[in-house]
């Protein structure tokens, strides 16, 4: 799968400083410059690192794939 809009996403933390372009790695996104990893739901990239995510997405996301044995 390839994110024709990945190339107009950059990592919310690196961004401000000119980086953050991201690289798709099994599926998901990784920042090229600090290495956090986005998961992408459904063809949505969730772009919240652990001090945005106030939902707590990150953690059910991660959940909902440990239990179904599936990494999409
Ligand atoms: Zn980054």
């Amino acid at each position: 799968m390839v994110l024709q809009q990945l190339v107009n996403l950059r990592c919310p933390a690196c961004a401000p400083a000119g980086g953050g372009a991201l690289s798709e790695v099994a599926g998901d996104l990784a920042c090229n410059d600090c290495g956090q990893t986005y998961p992408v739901v459904e063809g949505v990239p969730v772009m919240l690192t652990e001090a945005t995510d106030h939902f707590g997405l990150l953690k059910e996301i991660a959940n909902t794939r440990g239990s179904n044995g599936t990494s999409a």
